[in-house]
């Protein structure tokens, strides 16, 4: 699933797409037909991204809300728009620009109270600037869940998946299993401006790279990462690979149903 460095770039690109102006929506697979006859021919006032959700304000208050799932994708273009190929559930268009978004997991229209709802029930996302992490710190520190599935967890910080919250809780020495309520004040405070920076990182670069110059292929003499998510990471899927710190073998094992990955020896229990 997409983490919310590319949902923040989605925002930046549809803006740049739409934004300002009047918007032809359609559902060329009908299953958000009424939706799309609502909002075309309306401008693009903005977009913006919470967590993993993404937001088009349209005129007359009404808002446009996305989420990708495991199978959602966005595909754009200049000009006239393509005939349209497989399930689009949604294409845009404007005099300039055109967009198809195939397989979401949600594709709805939200009113103004909705769209707070769904604001209330997220963590704050450390790629937004009104972000609060206060509220973050007061769930975690006073639960006893291991310290990966509350920051996987949205309710608690938004935006965050697998590769950051891995590759964070590395990055700060922290074992994964780490009861919440153990992590000190200054160590939220040194988590949550280390997981700013890196999905900063992310929003430019376009992929998820955390390890620090030190440690990069050309500064160890080592092979460069091979994998489709890109990027240089310390930990996460390099099981039973030597730690680029220390040498020890990367483990491995299950939370929440899903796969953890930490160094023994850099983030001790
Ligand atoms: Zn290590």
């Amino acid at each position: 699933m997409p983490e919310g460095h590319t949902i923040h770039r989605l925002a930046a690109r549809h803006a740049e797409l739409f934004a300002g102006d009047k918007v032809h929506a359609a559902s060329p697979q009908g299953r958000f037909a009424e939706g799309a006859a609502l909002i075309s021919g309306t401008v693009l006032d903005g977009t913006e991204a919470y967590g993993k959700h993404l937001l088009h304000h349209y005129a007359d208050e009404r808002t446009l809300h996305v989420h990708l799932g495991l199978y959602g994708r966005f595909t754009d273009g200049d000009g006239e728009p393509p005939e349209p190929v497989g399930q689009v559930r949604l294409r845009l268009a404007s005099d300039r620009h055109w967009l198809d978004l195939r397989g979401p997991t949600a594709c709805e229209l939200l009113t103004p109270a909705e769209v707070a709802a769904l604001r209330a029930r997220l963590g704050p996302d450390p790629l937004r600037a009104d972000a609060d992490p206060e509220r973050a710190y007061a769930l975690i520190s006073r639960r006893s869940t291991p310290l990966a599935a509350l920051l996987l967890d949205q309710s608690v910080v938004a935006g965050t998946g697998l590769i950051f919250v891995t590759e964070a809780l590395f990055r700060a020495g922290l074992p994964p299993t780490l009861p919440g309520r153990a992590l000190t004040r200054t160590g939220w405070d040194a988590l949550w401006a280390d997981l700013v920076g890196l999905m900063r990182l992310a929003v430019t670069s376009g992929r998820i790279d955390t390890v620090r110059p030190v440690h990069l292929p050309e500064a160890m003499g080592r092979a460069a990462r091979v994998d489709r998510h890109g990027g240089e990471v310390y930990v996460y899927r390099r099981p039973g690979q030597p730690c680029h710190v220390c040498g020890t073998q990367v483990g491995r094992g299950e939370l929440v149903g899903r796969n953890l990955y930490w160094c023994p020896t850099c983030q001790p229990t």
